[in-house]
């Protein structure tokens, strides 16, 4: 067992706290990893606080992070000591159910061992990222291409997969008129990833305060969907909408929007029930979806995608001592584009 610096929280309501965490020995297929850097989600936030389930506690968060391996297992053959590696927001499933064996771990039918929070295969509570070293398995440990700096590549384990995968799945491309509503951690990335993959991209922001930003991104057009005359200008225009808003929006004035056959595919989680007019569904054949993160084939698409692209987040690092901080200014939507802590200030 290693004893390992860590933040985390150790109920609902009271602030990250440092604390001491343990790491399992290395099983024949284990990789140690010294983590180098780690995002900050937003969906930490809601795990933190308990805002979907009841969590564990103490939780340590932490599911997009990238660093060094520093110690292999007997039987690793995918990662050896020194290689640039990232884990994203699993750390096991059961890899013979219908859907493992289709490459999408994240809906495993026997429940996806989360990064944390979740009772890993051997009964313990898995912690995550915001901290020194973790142990993982070598499936679900991912290989950092080169050209993407380690820092920039962590969001890209659970934000960029999140927002690649229904670009992909719903063919985002040239020809294509793909809306981003949310520009936070997974919307800058869905912007910069939509723009590489050929489509025309638009922001829809809540206000015209980042509009130079979403520009710069990639983006072709951004409005402000807090100006009612966006809603009129823009329907029946986009062939796939990708909502990353953490809150609850009207969902009907988004489906307006879409064209003959568009898609409004949902990433960002609203825990308030989604309320749909029936009328706006049909008028134009649109589909509704959503999805949770990637499978681990996809996620290593996605990264090479990038590598080849030169694409890797927009982020500020912070300190540890910052972590409580950055999630108020995340909460207030004050984020250029994703904070990521450094995780040498843990020790
Ligand atoms: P984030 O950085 O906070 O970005 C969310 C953005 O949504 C904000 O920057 C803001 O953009 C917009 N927004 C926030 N509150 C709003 C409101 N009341 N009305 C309208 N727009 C609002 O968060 P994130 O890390 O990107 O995560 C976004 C959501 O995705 C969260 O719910 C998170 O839990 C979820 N998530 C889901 C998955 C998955 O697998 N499906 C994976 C990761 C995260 P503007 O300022 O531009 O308006
Ligand atoms: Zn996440
Ligand atoms: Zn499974």
């Amino acid at each position: 067992m290693l004893t390992v610096p860590a933040y985390g929280a150790t109920s609902a309501t009271e602030p990250l706290t440092p604390m001491r965490i343990q790491r399992r020995d290395l099983g024949p297929h284990d990789v140690l990893i010294e983590v180098k850097y780690c995002g900050i989600c937003h969906s930490d936030i809601s795990h933190a606080r308990s805002e979907w389930r009841p969590e564990p506690y103490p939780l340590v968060p932490g599911h997009e992070f990238t660093g060094i391996v520093t110690a292999t297992g007997t039987d690793v053959t995918r990662h050896a000591v020194g290689d640039r590696v990232g884990v994203g927001c699993m750390a096991n499933s059961c890899r013979s159910c219908a859907n493992c064996r289709k490459g999408q771990e994240q809906y495993c039918l026997r429940g996806t061992t989360l990064t944390y929070g979740s009772v890993d295969r051997d009964g313990t509570t898995t912690q995550g990222g915001y901290s020194t070293h973790i142990v993982v398995d070598q499936d679900f440990v991912l290989a950092v291409p080169d050209a993407i700096g380690l820092a920039e590549a962590a969001p890209l384990l659970c934000a960029g997969i999140t927002v690649y995968s229904p670009l992909r799945r719903r063919h985002a491309g040239p020809g294509s008129k793909v809306a981003v509503v949310g520009l936070g951690g997974l919307g800058h990335l869905a912007v910069k990833l939509a723009h590489a993959m050929g489509a025309e991209v638009t922001v829809l922001s809540q206000t015209l305060k980042k509009q130079e930003d979403g520009l710069r991104l990639g983006a072709d057009h951004y409005c402000a969907t807090g100006d009612p005359d966006t809603f009129t200008a823009l329907s029946g225009s986009f062939d796939l909408i990708v909502n990353t808003v953490s809150a609850t929006i009207d969902l009907n004035a988004y489906l307006s929007l879409l064209a003959l056959d568009g898609v409004l595919a949902n990433v960002g989680v609203a825990t308030e029930p989604l309320s749909l007019n029936g009328y706006n569904l049909v008028a134009q054949r649109r589909t509704v979806t959503a999805s949770l993160i990637g499978g681990i084939r996809e996620t290593r698409e996605m990264l090479d995608f990038c590598a080849e692209h030169h694409l890797g987040a927009d982020i500020e690092i912070i300190p540890a001592q910052k972590i409580n901080e950055a999630y108020e200014r995340v909460l207030a939507s004050d984020v250029r584009y994703r904070f990521v802590i450094d995780a040498s200030t843990l020790a």
